[in-house]
């Protein structure tokens, strides 16, 4: 059986990062991450909007604050260092109606607390930034961009093989049993006993957590996110990264226009309830997935709160017309034939028992295991952060 220092369950960014630190800072150190798909980033971190967050919407000393502050800048210093494209456009976040003001104004606090340059902005200056966009005031933040998140992994992945490190694809991790002091991690491609875990499972991190003897009260309840691509003719409605204010109550950011790195402008994404964790389209359906959403105290609870938002984004998943509806709020030039279908993400959303969206990052830790049990959004600007803190955590355990 392949023994290792430390056994990391998860090839996404998260995973990634943290093999990265582990490889660089510790390089005695015997590092394999398992992987069950064939390939590398096939869920969320290849699924997302590719956009490195300033840090502006997160409660100040959070660990979203803290980590997308911290790992935007490595992030950027990697990509700089690597040759890897990034740009720094800036975006816009816009109020399009007077009730949105006292919420864009908390957004605003929020980014002067966590140290983001931005400016609030009248009409006139959003015309200059954003000439087709709607607003009535706006928040500009010159320092958000865009970046390919997956040439960011696949970077990530030959560094970490070059310093030695293992990486085994389609080995799905199951059963984690304590063996002294090791513990014995069955995965379909072999055992392997290693004397720590790291778990970044996304979408499966509250399952692989549980595996490995953690309590978790949170459960996953997946989010579809369903995107559209500008056609190029009316790609000139934006210029780089239009945003909504968003809903408070909700972790997510509300339907955006996203320039892309590679070309292009992506709409979307809404947020769904998905009937399978990793089910990318309308018509997936797992029934273990739906049976243990459904039958969740914590999601009944939610459900209760929020069905009339949940039956909103529903009707939107439906039907085109209303997804245009919510952009033209954005950008009213926008017209249904401006869009071509282009993709969805699954968001991997922890939410508790009590029925409250976990909102921040959520790490826990035994003597042996780390678990990342709640990852979501900016966790692919922050990963290399979150990689760096998670390393640390392990570093106290071996001194
Ligand atoms: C629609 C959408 C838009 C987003 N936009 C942005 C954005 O613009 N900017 C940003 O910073 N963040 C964004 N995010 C969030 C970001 O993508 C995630 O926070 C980040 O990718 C999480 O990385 P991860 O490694 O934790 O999870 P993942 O990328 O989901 O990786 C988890 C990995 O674990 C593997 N795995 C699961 N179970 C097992 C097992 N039992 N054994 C072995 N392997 C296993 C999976 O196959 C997967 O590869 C977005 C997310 C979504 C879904």
């Amino acid at each position: 059986m392949p023994s290792t220092d430390v056994l990391i369950v998860g090839g996404g960014i998260v995973g990634l990062a943290t093999a990265y630190h582990l490889t660089r800072d510790y390089p005695q150190r015997r590092v394999t991450i398992v992987e069950k798909e064939s390939q590398l980033a096939q869920h969320q971190t290849g699924h997302n909007s590719g956009v490195l967050h300033s840090g502006i919407y997160y409660k100040p000393g959070s660990l979203r604050a803290i980590n997308c502050r911290a790992g935007k800048a490595a992030m950027e210093q990697f990509c700089a260092a690597e040759g890897i494209p990034y740009d720094i456009c800036g975006k816009v976040i816009v109020a399009v109606a007077a009730d949105e003001l006292p919420a864009l104004a908390r957004i605003f606090e929020r980014g002067q607390a966590n140290g983001v340059k931005c400016e609030m902005i009248e009409r006139a200056r959003l015309k200059e930034l954003e000439p087709y966009s709607a607003g009535i005031q706006a928040i500009h933040v010159p320092e958000a961009g865009i970046v390919d998140f997956p040439a960011v992994c696949r970077r990530l992945a030959e560094r970490i093989q070059e310093r030695g490190g293992q990486i085994v694809c389609e080995a799905r991790a199951g059963r984690m049993i304590p063996n002294h002091d090791t513990i014995i991690v069955e995965t379909l491609a072999g055992e392997f006993d290693a004397k720590y875990v790291v778990t970044c499972a996304g979408l499966q991190s509250d399952r692989v957590a549980r595996k490995s003897g953690q309590q978790v009260d949170s459960k996953i309840v997946p989010f579809r996110g369903e995107y559209f691509e500008l056609t190029s003719e009316a790609r000139y409605l934006c210029r780089n990264l239009i945003y909504p204010v968003p809903d408070p109550n909700f972790p997510f950011l509300g339907v955006h226009f996203t320039r892309l790195i590679h070309g292009g402008v992506e709409c979307g994404p809404n947020a769904v309830l998905a009937f399978a964790r990793e089910g990318y389209r309308k018509s997936d359906f797992s029934f273990a997935d739906t049976m243990e959403t459904l039958t969740f105290p914590g999601f009944l609870r939610l459900a209760r709160k929020y069905w009339r938002t949940g039956l909103g984004e529903m009707w939107r998943s439906f039907s085109k017309r209303a997804f245009v509806r919510a952009l033209q709020r954005l950008v009213p030039e926008i017209r249904e034939e401006h869009l071509a279908p282009a993709g969805s993400g699954v968001r991997a959303q922890a939410v508790a028992r009590d029925g409250t969206m976990v909102d921040d990052f959520l790490i826990l830790e035994s003597e042996r295991v780390i678990n990342v049990c709640n990852a979501p959004s900016p966790a692919a600007t922050a990963s290399l952060n979150i990689g760096r803190l998670i390393v640390e955590k392990l570093a106290t355990r071996w001194k």
